[in-house]
């Protein structure tokens, strides 16, 4: 069943995801070699709460903090520990928070100093995945608009589409209807309607598109342990067209870059 939101119901989904953006670029500016996953997890939750929210994740199915941070090889769902980002590592941090009986989730995927040319490619290319998808976010147009949209811009790389997880629908519920793949075919799954909010998360590794599970029961990585990349927003569908609900530009200003 996919809820539709009302003007108001967007502009709280709104302030719950520029939260989340806040809140990454609050992590952002802490990336560096030598802080750990979890140091930043206590970022996020501090900055989460001290802005009257509560973080999404945390106890979401057991999950046991506020952010997943995966690095490298690790694809989502990574928990947060003593590891300690090298340079040259890349991490991918996905956030939640509610607030006003709303949900917001955003990824971003961060460079650690420097990293290997093939590596900043991997980042831009599933960045520009995400902004080609957001493109088909309008009325009128289906799910898999945006699915094949995602899939065919990574492919042309040479890249790895993870099947296994989706984006999704985002209200009241952190996973809501419908399912939006990052693979599919043009003019096929549920027609895209005003008032739709769904979150367009291309999930990109380097090598094999196959992923393997983790016995930790959360860390999903590759298979061939390439690195993968993950960048999340959130879209509403607003007369007619795509309102994005995320704004990593306030990330890429904490960075200094775009
Ligand atoms: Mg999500
Ligand atoms: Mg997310």
């Amino acid at each position: 069943m996919i809820y539709l939101k009302t003007k108001e119901e967007v502009e709280l989904l709104r302030e719950n995801n520029l939260l989340v953006s806040a809140t990454l670029a609050e992590v952002g500016r802490h990336i560096k070699p030598g802080v750990t996953t979890l140091e930043l997890d206590r970022i996020a939750e501090e900055f989460i709460r001290s802005h009257g929210a509560v973080p999404g994740f945390l106890g979401y199915g057991g999950f046991p903090n506020t952010l997943c941070v995966s690095v490298n090889e690790n694809v989502v769902h990574g928990i947060p520990s003593d590891y300690a980002l090298h340079e040259g590592d890349i991490v991918s941090v996905d956030c939640g928070t509610v607030l006003k009986g709303f949900y917001g989730d955003s990824a971003y995927t961060f460079a650690v100093g420097e990293v290997a040319p093939e590596v900043a490619q991997l980042l831009k290319v599933t960045k520009e995945a995400l902004k080609k998808g957001v493109e088909q976010a309008v009325a009128g147009k289906r799910v898999g608009d945006i699915s094949a949209a995602v899939q065919q811009h990574a492919e042309q790389f040479g890249y790895g589409v993870v099947r296994e997880l989706v984006g999704h629908g985002l209200g009241r519920n952190m996973h809501e209807d419908p399912e939006v793949p990052n693979y599919g075919r043009r003019g096929h799954g549920p027609l895209l309607k005003e008032g739709m909010v769904i979150c367009i998360e291309p999930m990109i590794n380097m090598g094999t598109k196959s992923v393997v599970f983790e016995r930790d029961g959360w860390t999903v990585r590759t298979k061939d342990r390439k690195p993968s990349a993950h960048f999340e927003y959130a879209v509403a569908i607003r007369n007619g067209e795509a309102d994005v609900l995320t704004d990593f530009g306030l990330i890429e200003a904490a960075l200094g870059i775009g």
